[in-house]
């Protein structure tokens, strides 16, 4: 234990790295510079470069308490309160999943896709969490209208805080409740979610990282982990234009049963693509372009 604060940068680091070490957090070094890094908002090559400058008290104190949340086996984005995704820095706590590495590949489809018609249109994002996805489809893509829903007021809460942050030029409308019910009547282009798809047994045997610091409701979906990607295959045709996307995240181990899903929903071209891990990650289908009445009963 440091009392009096230490007096520089590498005090600090060295400090960190023993506690995290002895908390068995693996690679302790490079974890003490990630959260000096994240706390100071200076990048490690900096601060490596200045190793003998001094460190301001309030400094110390974040720093402190975010090595001592690691220690206690809480992720770094917990931790620190912070998470990167894709080009934007958002704010994270525990009533929200931290941003996938493979989501921002699916924000990336629904980029491609809005791309490559002559107009962008309108989206929606189901289950929004932290705003990861409708907030970088605000920074990235030329979408006329984003709005995002959740059933969680924490998340909605975060992910209006998170677009404060980033003075976006395009806002997202965010709105409280379940699925896609904060949707009303409306009809949109494209409807994309990252729903939870962890069946109940999966979740007991995840990283205790995730299992005992990441909320619930965002990664188990009923006994088989389908619940939610049933729901939307059901009703989202009804929130979308003819020809419109549906893009959502599935896990590996049931992409067939996604795809089995969606043929039997009616669902145009539906097929798989897989993430930057090279796993089967993102359902993709299209909105028939002619539809009977009342498919919301499919
Ligand atoms: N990929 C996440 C995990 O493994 C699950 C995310 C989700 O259920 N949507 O923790």
């Amino acid at each position: 234990m440091h009392d009096p604060p230490p007096a520089t940068v590498v005090d600090a680091l060295g400090w960190a790295t023993e506690q995290l070490d002895a908390g068995g957090v693996p690679g302790p070094r490079r974890e003490a510079l990630d959260l000096w890094s994240v706390v100071t908002a200076v990048d490690p090559v900096v601060a490596l470069a200045r190793p003998s400058a001094p460190v301001p008290q309030a400094q110390w104190q974040h720093f402190k308490a975010a090595v001592d949340r690691r220690v206690e086996g809480e992720p770094l984005a917990y931790a620190v309160g912070r998470a990167s995704f894709r080009t934007l820095e958002l704010k994270v706590n525990r009533s929200v999943l931290i941003p996938r590495p493979e989501t921002e590949g699916l924000v990336q489809a629904v980029l491609d896709w809005s791309q490559a018609r002559s107009r962008a249109g309108t989206v929606a994002d189901i289950g929004t969490g932290s705003g990861c996805i409708a907030l970088s489809l605000a920074a990235e893509g030329a979408f006329d209208r984003i709005i995002a829903t959740d059933v969680s007021e924490e998340a909605v809460s975060i992910a209006t805080r998170n677009m404060a942050l980033l003075r976006l030029t395009r806002n997202v409308e965010f709105r409280l409740g379940d699925l896609l019910s904060p949707l009303r009547l409306e009809v949109f282009d494209v409807i994309v979610s990252n729903p939870p798809y962890v069946t109940a047994e999966e979740f007991t045997r995840l990283d205790p990282a995730v299992r005992d610091f990441e909320p619930r409701a965002a990664l188990v979906s009923g006994q088989k982990g389908m619940w939610h990607t049933s729901q939307l295959l059901q009703r989202a045709g009804s929130h979308l234009t003819p020809g419109g996307l549906i893009a959502l995240e599935i896990d590996a181990r049931r992409a067939r049963d996604a795809l089995h899903l969606a043929v039997q929903a009616g669902w145009d071209s539906p097929h798989i693509e897989r993430d930057v891990f090279g796993r089967d990650r993102y359902l993709l289908a299209r909105n028939p372009l002619t539809r009977t009445p009342g498919r919301s009963a499919r």
